[in-house]
């Protein structure tokens, strides 16, 4: 099965009772048995449901894992997934990670005596001298926000492999449609199912996938016993976003690609950052890695003023945070995402006052264009 088809024909496609050509919503908290532990397996809607079960089975088939898990954010999801880790662990993460996760982890999981190391991991060398006797994980995210910084999941595997770590990788800029982190080497995928998973701007949502039913049975443990997991309305909505992702990417991507030219060739951009540009220095490994760079761009217009008037004269974007919805969105993430990150920081980092991030949705590409030519102005 190619990957479309399996957007479609994976998981569960229908419903095995009534034929239905989707799974309904099964709107349930707890199921009849027949004698005390006699059932048809679900008893109760935390430990199981059957919406939720297309979609975990539909996940795990897109990322080629063994068993998906759906919980009610993709923070949720993120720290159900560190909690697999002990207290006194220690866990190496990409610098540029996810402000939620940078928190969750500093601010929540620390106290719980998980430590932690973030580290520049486009540079293996980087992970490799982070590594403590007590270092448990590899936590990757690529490309990262809002500068899609791209680190090369197989090299950074195979250096935490060697050393019996366990491999996450945040999934949620690139998709199962075009990146297979399980296939580089990751033992667990992450995904914020918020963006492009469901693609609507309609539900928050987070997904994991496991490589091992080992992880499987400990994941699901802890997913049972915290119980974050995602409703089955929410699931639905999730499953019937899934159905498109693949034209979804490809329209949106497509669209991304002659903004991005179209903007470095624009006097008023001083900088752009796009996977798919050859100048872009995550480039090659993108190409390596990934099936295409994704529908995320920024680009520095050089000043807060001049971010500013770009804001406020575009039509087509829509002024908000999160990502990979069918309409577009714009951001600065120095005083939106990224607002809780000093200053000079953020300007080490790049992510400066004139830094506008865009999310390509799927309107007309020339709309899109005419809008942004119009706001440069
Ligand atoms: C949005 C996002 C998250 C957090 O997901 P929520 O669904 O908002 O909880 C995690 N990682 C990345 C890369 C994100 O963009």
């Amino acid at each position: 099965m190619r990957s479309k088809t399996r957007l479609i024909r994976g998981g569960i496609p229908e419903d095995p009772t009534t034929g239905a050509v989707s799974v309904p919503i099964y709107q349930v908290s707890t199921y009849r048995q027949e004698a005390v532990g006699k059932h048809k397996g679900y008893e109760y809607s935390r430990t199981g449901n059957p919406t939720r079960r297309a979609l975990e089975e539909l996940m795990k088939d897109l990322e080629g894992g063994v068993a998906g898990f759906a919980f009610s954010s993709g923070m949720a999801a993120i720290t159900a997934v560190i909690m697999l880790l002990n207290a006194g662990d220690h866990v190496i993460l990409t610098d540029d990670v996810y402000g939620g996760t940078f928190r969750v982890v500093t601010k929540v999981l620390q106290r719980f005596g998980i430590s932690a190391t973030f580290v520049d991991t486009t540079d293996v060398r980087n992970i490799e001298a982070a590594i403590q006797p007590n270092t448990k994980a590899l936590y990757l995210e690529t490309p990262t926000n809002p500068l899609l910084k791209v680190s090369d999941i197989a090299a950074c595997a195979q250096c935490a492999k060697s050393r019996g770590l366990l491999v996450i990788v945040d999934n949620t800029f690139m998709s199962p449609y075009w990146q297979s982190p399980i296939e580089l080497g990751a033992d667990i995928v992450v995904h914020s199912a918020t963006k492009y998973l469901g693609g609507h701007s309609d539900v928050v949502a987070g997904i994991a996938v496991v490589n091992s039913p080992e992880l499987a049975e400990s994941l699901h443990f802890i997913q049972n016993s915290t119980g974050a997991v995602l409703g089955p309305q929410d699931s639905w909505l999730l499953i019937r976003g899934i159905r498109t992702l693949g034209v979804r990417m490809e329209a949106a991507e497509r669209t991304a690609r002659r903004i991005a030219d179209f903007l470095v060739e624009h006097p008023r951009v001083q900088r752009v950052y796009y996977p798919g540009l050859p100048s872009h220095p995550g480039h090659d490994i993108a190409s390596k890695q990934a099936r295409g760079f994704g529908a995320m761009i920024s680009f520095d217009v050089g000043s807060l003023e001049k971010a500013d008037e770009v804001l406020a004269n575009v039509k087509y974007f829509t002024l908000a945070e999160s990502l990979g919805a069918v309409e577009s969105l714009i951001s600065v993430p120095a005083r939106m995402t990224h607002a809780s990150i000093p200053k000079e920081r953020r300007d080490e980092l790049g992510i400066t006052d004139g830094l506008i991030r865009i999310s390509v949705g799927l309107e007309d590409a020339e709309d899109l264009l005419e809008d942004l030519a119009a706001a440069l102005k």
